[in-house]
């Protein structure tokens, strides 16, 4: 069993690591989560290197890049900025990975080239009020206009980025079907459309992206905006969840990462009663779970990366892994508060935007507990 890198991936970690280093410095960071600023000039420099095409094929701008590839990226740029990753990952998933499964060629050759050269940015709309663990309970309904296209109606909430973003994969009934999973589409929506209303939600982190309620009136979209089957939708929805499990505990391990480095330095340095206070047992055992916790994190991350790329990842290894990576990103998180001391809980610190951020791993993307019911019931309960 080889656990090894290639020596590409090698050469694309060190790579992303020192421009990631270079144009998004902490203080950088520290600004665009004060400020409530999406990370423009950093998402820039992933794009001038060529890595928001990472995974799609050279005809589009890409290069072709596997699981492990994007993996590999997002858990550099999560370990620089989560809300870095976090915003790469959504245009490489729900604009990228998304159009090239299931777009046609007409919607690949116009969408897939802005989306690695970062021209365009796009976000998702699945969630409703009513309609949260259960997703497909959703009601936005789209509906065949005379004389071609959809008019679309509807709320959705924690469209993340929607403000900011250029197209939104929206996720809309188009039938009234009698099992929840029928008859839903997923559409390539412009985010400017005449009848969006976007409102933006304060929210405890997730603050330089952050998210937003979106009122869809009689919104008109071309024929051509549809991605995939009608009624068919779900399924394909299915598929891109999958991946934004990978992606999503990808960039959690590499903040997780972050704010374990941040602890241990601060143990080493930190001195009360006449020494370090890593030296204290309470501290040093909270260190070694923290490390055990990243490195069975990272394992999951690479190991289900494995199982995507060979054809064998299953629905329950990615409830395990998006369930493992989110809460051990939360404990990490705040057992590192805890390290810090009365300096964890001010906002000069980089600990609180930790303990913020990683409140979200445990409920978006399927909650911590909808992640141990599909486990359950993979094991017959
Ligand atoms: C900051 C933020 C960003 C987000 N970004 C996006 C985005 O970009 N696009 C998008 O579409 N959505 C997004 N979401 C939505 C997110 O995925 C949902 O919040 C999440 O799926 C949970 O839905 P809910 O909030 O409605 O909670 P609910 O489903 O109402 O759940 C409330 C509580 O009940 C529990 N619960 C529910 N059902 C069960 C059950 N069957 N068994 C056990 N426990 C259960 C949940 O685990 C949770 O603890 C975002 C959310 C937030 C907060």
């Amino acid at each position: 069993m080889d656990f090894g890198f290639t020596p590409d991936q090698e050469v694309l970690r060190t790579n992303a690591r020192k421009i990631l280093q270079e144009v998004c410095t902490q203080d950088y960071v520290q600004q665009c989560d004060t400020e409530a600023r999406p990370p423009r000039e950093a998402y820039a420099a992933m794009a001038e290197n060529g890595w928001l095409g990472l995974i799609l094929p050279e005809e589009y701008g890409g290069v072709s890049g596997s699981p492990i590839d994007i993996a590999i990226l997002l858990e550099e740029a999560g370990r620089q900025y989560e809300e870095l990753a976090v915003w790469m990952f959504r245009s490489m998933v729900w604009g990228g990975y998304a159009i090239l499964s299931h777009g046609s060629e007409q919607q690949k050759q116009e969408f897939l080239p802005k989306i690695s050269s970062g021209e365009i940015t796009v976000c998702f709309g699945l969630t409703e009020p009513g309609s949260g663990s259960d997703a497909t309970a959703l009601t936005t309904f789209a509906k065949k206009a005379e004389g071609g296209g959809y008019i679309i109606n509807g709320q959705k909430v924690f469209t993340s980025g929607m403000d900011i973003s250029d197209y939104c994969l929206l996720v809309a009934r188009t039938t009234k079907a009698n099992k929840q999973q029928e008859g839903i589409t997923n559409f390539f929506i412009d985010t400017k459309s005449p009848g969006i209303e976007i409102q933006k939600i304060e929210t405890l982190g997730h603050r330089a992206i952050g998210t937003t309620q979106v009122f869809y009136s009689d919104v008109k979209v071309p024929e051509n905006c549809v991605l995939g089957e009608v009624d068919d939708g779900w399924r394909a929805a299915d598929k891109y969840l999958w991946y934004e499990r990978l992606c999503l505990s990808a960039a959690r391990y590499g903040a997780a990462s972050k704010a374990f480095e941040y602890a241990l330095d601060y143990a080493k340095n930190r001195e009360q009663f006449g020494q370090p206070i890593g030296k204290f047992q309470a501290i040093s055992h909270k260190l070694a779970d923290m490390k055990v916790m990243l490195d069975v994190s990272r394992v999951l991350v690479y190991q289900f990366a494995w199982q995507m790329e060979a054809g064998k990842a299953s629905r329950h290894d990615a409830a395990i892994l998006k369930l493992y990576t989110s809460e051990a990103y939360k404990t990490i998180s705040d057992l590192g508060l805890q390290i810090y001391g009365g300096y964890g809980y001010c906002m000069e610190y980089p600990m609180q935007r930790f303990f913020r951020d990683s409140r979200l791993a445990v409920i978006g993307a399927g909650s911590s507990e909808i992640q141990r019911n599909i486990i359950a019931r993979s094991l017959g309960l």
